[in-house]
């Protein structure tokens, strides 16, 4: 635009200064025309105002002098003279009379003439007048052929008379005029010629430049698709090659990056998409997914990732409804890890009935994504009342040793599918990377678990006592809450092995845990100490409320049958109790209380409850 503004602004000027040139020399050419009309005219008058002097002095030599006024007239008919007048000066009138009444003086020309005895010459009507007007005076002299003195009574120098012409210069102007507009037309040639050959010459630069400008502005948004038209070999054409190199150099290069990078999040890029913008994007998506990655390898628990995983979904993708549900393959369970960004929320988006059974979630079942978004009916198990609001789904399994280990449920209004289907690919590339380190995180979970495990009755092992006796008692102090410990050891165990066999005592442990744990709450902890001696950890319980489950277990298994080879047996179990804060404030101690009251239960008879006392234990005495 500006080498445009500059071509018309250059055009402008040149046009300007043309109109005044054209004006000037129109008008200088007139005004020298006039002037050398003007001088033309004078030089003729003066020769006919001689030419009638003499004539008038021949015509008083041989007394003709009556028959002046004819001869005037006649003089008047020459060519381009309009009158001829002669007028008197005062000493002619003194000596021979006024004359003819034409000879007197008219205007205030001849009478300045004659005072003056100066010539007049002069245009009448001004500068452009038509007439040319020459007032010319005889002054007496004695020193020419003819001495006027001679027949005139008048001093030297007298203004005898005067001769008034006045000739047409009509014809001089016309040519003037004529001359003026040659002169204009002929410029004006040159104007309109220079200024066609200079918009030519200006052209290709013009051109250029706005197509450069175009195109590079086009570039700057990302699209390298323009092209320059090389019109000349001058450096304005090799300008238009060399952009139109670089343009080719960068869409190749960006289109061999663009390529690579779709190739990683697994897309085809779309040929009709911006270059530069689908790359940048994609690649600051991928830097995302790597920090994500290094973030996710440093958190500690599987729940952690997930919580990431459902910021990311949230911040990254504005994704407001989704679900991440963890599987338990060897269950068949799953459950919500995470519901819309809140951990462990209710299932909001399936039927409850997924949580039970892992394999109605399709998800799951088929170890492929489920896509609702075009077809909303694939999944049955897809919420009704979210259906019926003309919600859509997108279900992504993650794949963990082999099989589905979660599902990354996304759930979207219908506008918002387009940017779902957009994001999809990037939401892949974050959850291929959540896989292996969900992976390990669970690996690695289990492993502990299983570490804190009893192998054979799946409670929990004496080394989750040592890890988390302290923050037990910890949590204790801070809820000020009490917690009561029980040490219960079956009665007579070893005659079971001895007896009826190891595997059978195997069994028969077993069938006890169930019954431990189908007479407490969730929270109550129950610890195969060793052998056949467990503990049961109350949390916010009392030793008075203590008692009373501690009662209820024993009951329970002393009228349990246990099957063995067929017939029922029945066994006793005896347990200890001491209770936190009352009895100790260190968690062993209370342990140690509550051993020492198992052994009073023993010692008493077995089949019973013994709650510690200060009397158990002898003063002073150490634990
Ligand atoms: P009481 O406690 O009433 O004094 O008599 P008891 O016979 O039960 O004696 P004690 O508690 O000392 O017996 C421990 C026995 O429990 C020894 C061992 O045969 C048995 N036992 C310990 N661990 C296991 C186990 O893992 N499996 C089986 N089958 N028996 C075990
Ligand atoms: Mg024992
Ligand atoms: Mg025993």
């Amino acid at each position: 635009m500006i080498i445009s503004r500059l071509q018309t602004k250059t055009m402008g000027a040149l046009l300007v200064v043309m109109l005044a040139m054209m004006l000037v020399i129109g008008l200088s050419s007139m005004a020298l025309i006039r002037d050398f009309s003007v001088r033309s005219a004078t030089e003729h008058t003066r020769t006919a105002a001689e030419m009638i002097r003499v004539s008038l002095t021949e015509a008083m030599l041989n007394d003709t002098i009556d028959r002046r006024a004819s001869m005037l007239r006649r003089l008047a008919q020459v060519n381009s003279l309009n009158e001829v007048r002669v007028i008197r000066g005062e000493q002619v009138i003194a000596q021979h009379g006024e004359g003819l009444p034409m000879e007197s003086p008219s205007d205030d020309i001849d009478r300045q003439v004659l005072e003056s005895g100066e010539p007049y010459f002069g245009l009448i009507g001004g500068l452009f007048g038509t007439e040319f007007r020459a007032t010319i005076p005889y002054i007496a002299s004695s020193n020419e052929d003819i001495n006027c003195l001679a027949c005139h009574q008048a001093p030297e120098g007298a203004a005898l008379g005067a001769v008034t012409l006045t000739a047409s210069v009509d014809h001089m102007k016309h040519a003037g005029i004529a001359t003026a507009l040659f002169l204009v037309v002929i410029m004006g040639l040159f104007a309109v010629l220079s200024m066609f050959f200079m918009g030519r010459l200006l052209r290709p630069l013009v051109k250029t430049t706005q197509e450069i400008r175009k195109a590079a502005s086009l570039a700057s948004g990302g699209d390298f698709s323009q092209r320059v038209r090389s019109r000349s070999r001058d450096e304005i054409g090799q300008i238009a090659v060399h952009f139109n190199q670089m343009a080719d150099a960068i869409t190749h290069k960006l289109t061999e990056i663009r390529d690579h990078v779709a190739q990683l999040v697994n897309t085809v890029p779309d040929p009709r998409a911006n270059l530069l913008e689908e790359t940048a994007s994609t690649v600051s998506g991928l830097v995302k997914v790597a920090q994500f990655k290094q973030a996710i390898e440093e958190d500690q628990t599987t729940e952690e990732v997930f919580f990431r995983l459902s910021e990311v979904l949230r911040a990254e993708f504005g994704l407001a409804h989704f679900t991440i549900y963890q599987v338990d393959p060897d269950k068949r369970l799953m459950e919500t890890v995470i519901v819309d960004g809140v951990l462990h929320d209710a299932i909001r988006w399936c039927h409850p009935d997924i949580l039970e059974h892992c394999t109605t979630c399709r998800a799951v079942r088929t170890g492929h994504a489920i896509d609702g978004l075009e077809n909303r009916n694939l999944c049955r198990a897809f919420d009704e009342e979210a259906l019926a609001d003309g919600r859509s789904y997108l279900c992504l399994p993650i794949i963990q040793s082999g099989g589905v280990g979660s599902v990354v449920q996304l759930v979207v209004a219908p506008q918002n599918i387009p940017a779902l289907i957009r994001a999809r690919p990037l939401i892949s590339a974050y959850l291929r990377e959540a896989a292996p380190v969900l992976q390990a995180k669970g690996l690695m979970a289990s492993l502990r678990e299983s570490s804190l495990k009893d192998a054979m009755t799946g409670l929990h092992n004496r080394r989750f006592l040592e890890e988390y006796s302290e923050s037990l008692v910890a949590q204790c102090k801070r809820r000020q809450t009490p917690m009561t410990l029980m040490m219960l050891d079956l009665d007579y165990f070893k005659t079971v092995n001895d007896t009826h066999g190891h595997d059978v005592g195997d069994e028969i442990l077993r069938e006890l845990a169930s019954i431990f744990q189908a007479h407490l709450r969730e929270s109550d902890l129950v610890i195969r100490y060793g052998g056949e001696e467990f503990i049961i950890i109350l949390l916010d319980t009392g030793a008075e409320a203590a008692m009373a489950v501690a009662n209820k277990i024993r009951l329970a298994v002393e009228a349990h049958p246990f099957k063995v080879a067929g017939s029922d047996l029945h066994k006793t179990l005896s347990i200890g109790l001491a209770a936190y804060p009352d009895d100790a404030q260190a968690f062993w101690q209370v342990l140690k209380y509550a051993d020492v009251a198992l052994y009073a239960a023993k010692e008493n008879g077995r089949n019973q409850v013994v709650r510690f006392t200060a009397e158990m234990w002898p003063s002073g005495g150490e634990y």
